[in-house]
């Protein structure tokens, strides 16, 4: 089962597929991670990817498509989430071609419907451990001991470099102009299911695990 999150920055896809990665038995292809993990040593027509990263602009689709490329690879189970991929028509139909190459098939899509004004609030507001890397946010999910991590009692914390008002805005505008197109794009296929993103965790948890029949 190969199964693709959408939706703005900020509308909780990545922390659902963690979920899905701990509960249901999936890998997960987290492209943004792995792209944050790679950026000192990958370049994009001559600049640094994290310079490209904290405008808020999109990679080339050379590089995301070439980096998925070889995470395929590396796949150990067959139950997929990519998250953060496909962000483009050209990524999209990409995807499609290494999926049959696999002999495989995108099976389901699912869209995080979400108001902007949300989104900007969740991204302003979200910091994470700098030790273990859990994700807490200023309006929602504050540590339940202020300043101490929940997880890993650690009390240094960080931003990334991409949350501020300016990246934001930039993210944004790639997300309406080139990927909100996508939702046409796999409705066609008949394969897209919306879930409404501003609800709390565990309602989107279980509306996710509803349409994935998990
Ligand atoms: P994310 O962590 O998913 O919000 O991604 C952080 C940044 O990585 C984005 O703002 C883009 O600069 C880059 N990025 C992530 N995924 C893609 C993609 N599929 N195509 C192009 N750029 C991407």
């Amino acid at each position: 089962m190969w199964i693709v999150l959408l939706g703005a920055p900020g509308c909780g896809k990545g922390t659902q597929s963690e979920e899905l990665v701990s509960d249901y038995g999936f890998s997960s292809i987290l492209t943004g991670d792995l792209l944050r993990a790679n950026k000192d040593k990958m370049v994009a027509g001559g600049k640094a990817i994290g310079d490209i990263m904290g405008s808020g602009a999109l990679l080339p689709d050379e590089v995301t498509i070439g980096l998925i490329r070889d995470e395929l690879q590396k796949l150990k189970s067959d139950r997929v989430i990519f998250d953060g991929f496909p962000r483009t028509i050209a990524q999209a139909e990409s995807l499609n071609d290494m999926a049959e190459k696999c002999g495989k098939k995108i099976d389901k899509v699912i869209n995080f419907i979400i108001d902007d004004e949300i989104v900007i609030k969740r991204i302003t507001g979200r910091f994470k451990c700098a030790r273990c890397g859990k994700i807490y946010n200023k309006f929602f999910l504050e540590t339940r001991v202020s300043g101490v991590c929940d997880e890993c009692g650690s009390t240094e914390f960080g931003h990334r470099s991409d949350d501020n008002a300016e990246s934001l805005i930039k993210r944004l505008s790639e997300y309406h102009e080139k990927t909100y197109p996508l939702i046409d794009f796999y409705s066609r296929f008949g394969i897209l299911y919306s879930v409404k993103a501003d609800a709390s965790f565990e309602e989107v948890t279980k509306e996710v695990v509803k349409v994935l029949n998990v």
